[in-house]
């Protein structure tokens, strides 16, 4: 029997290259022993007698990702055989016919009729999800038949799944994230944000109810979100007062009087918001093992050291910060080790 082959798999495949040798020749015979359209009743023994080695079969179907699809009755199918070979199917295409009447028989057409959708229209195939038969008709009837964003009833087979959030906006192929939508709406939204779909069209008052849930969901989710980086900024501005203050009482208790308003505490706050940069983690212990270093260097025999005034008001003094930090390479904790090395300049 003659039969195309694609040549681009041995270097355009990731999937295929990365299989072992024993794999590779398993998946071509598989190519070359299933039926016509892609279904290959599997014989394991046969299949290792006739290549010459043991091949893990679980392990192949990992690695071939979405390109084996193991059906009922120990059959596995290759999904995309059928358009690689003949492209799309139509019915009135007349050598079409029997394969379009064998796929029905391994109750295979939904499917293949939903990959040629993914075929033609995105780009998008390597998380395509393909939703089975027993699941359409569980969400048409949980929806009433009806397209969940135009409300109008439909007969099933003018009915189509469509992925409120879509695959390609990390939606999952979970129940509910999947509503009915009639053909046209299906099209018209392809994999659009839900919230882009609806405005195009003026669906807002059209939609359903668990179109709108998902969506107010949704919505929740982003707020909660908000919500969640308020707070952290929250805490993250808790916790430079306490450094502020800290850094203030380190200062007066050598220095005296503090300039809370003006240059230092301006030069202060630079401080803390250089130390977040240099060791995100932790900020406060890198701004007070600066401040530290700084003490001691000030209190040495060093003229310039002696000669330099409070570090945040020096900050802005050139070569001052550098000459902190690579004096604080000695003592410096190792997870800090990694923000010094690279210099920012102040
Ligand atoms: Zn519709």
């Amino acid at each position: 029997m003659k039969r195309f082959s694609d040549t681009d798999i041995w270097t355009k495949k990731p999937w295929f290259i990365e299989l072992t040798p024993a794999e590779k020749c398993a998946f071509l015979f598989i190519t070359a022993q299933c039926d016509s359209v892609g279904v290959w009743a599997q014989n394991f023994k046969l299949a290792e007698i006739v290549i010459g080695d043991s091949i893990d079969w679980e392990s192949l179907l990992q690695k071939t990702n979405e390109n084996i699809i193991v059906l009922e009755n120990n059959k596995w199918w290759l999904p995309d055989f059928c358009y690689f070979q003949y492209g799309e199917l139509d019915e009135k295409c007349r050598p079409h016919a029997s394969y379009i009447r064998l796929l029905k028989q391994h109750n295979l057409l939904d499917r293949i009729n939903a990959i040629q959708v993914d075929n033609n229209e995105s780009t998008y195939t390597a998380k395509r999800s393909r939703v089975t038969q027993s699941k359409k008709i569980k969400i048409f009837s949980r929806d009433e038949h009806t397209c969940q964003y135009c409300g109008e009833q439909f007969k099933d087979d003018e009915l189509e799944i469509d992925h409120v959030i879509p695959l390609s906006k990390n939606g999952d192929g979970g129940d509910e994230n999947l509503v009915t939508a009639c053909a046209m709406c299906n099209k018209q939204k392809s994999d659009k944000d839900p919230f882009v779909f609806i405005e195009q069209y003026k669906l807002e008052n059209k939609i359903l109810n668990r179109v709108s849930k998902i969506l107010n969901t949704l919505q929740e989710k982003e707020k909660d979100k908000e919500k969640e980086k308020d707070k952290e900024k929250e805490k993250e501005k808790e916790k430079d007062a306490a450094l502020y203050n800290a850094i203030k009482d380190s200062f007066e208790s050598k220095h005296g009087q503090f300039d809370n308003y003006g240059k230092e505490g301006k030069a202060i706050k630079a401080l803390i918001a250089k130390c977040r940069i240099r060791a995100p983690d932790y900020p406060e212990d890198f701004a007070k093992q600066v401040l530290e270093t700084f003490w001691q260097l000030k209190q040495g025999r060093d003229k310039y050291w002696r000669g330099q005034p409070f570090l945040p008001s020096a900050l802005n003094a050139s070569g001052i910060w550098p000459r902190v930090l690579e004096e604080m390479r000695e003592v410096i904790p190792d997870e800090f080790q990694e923000s010094i090395a690279e210099e920012i300049p102040f």
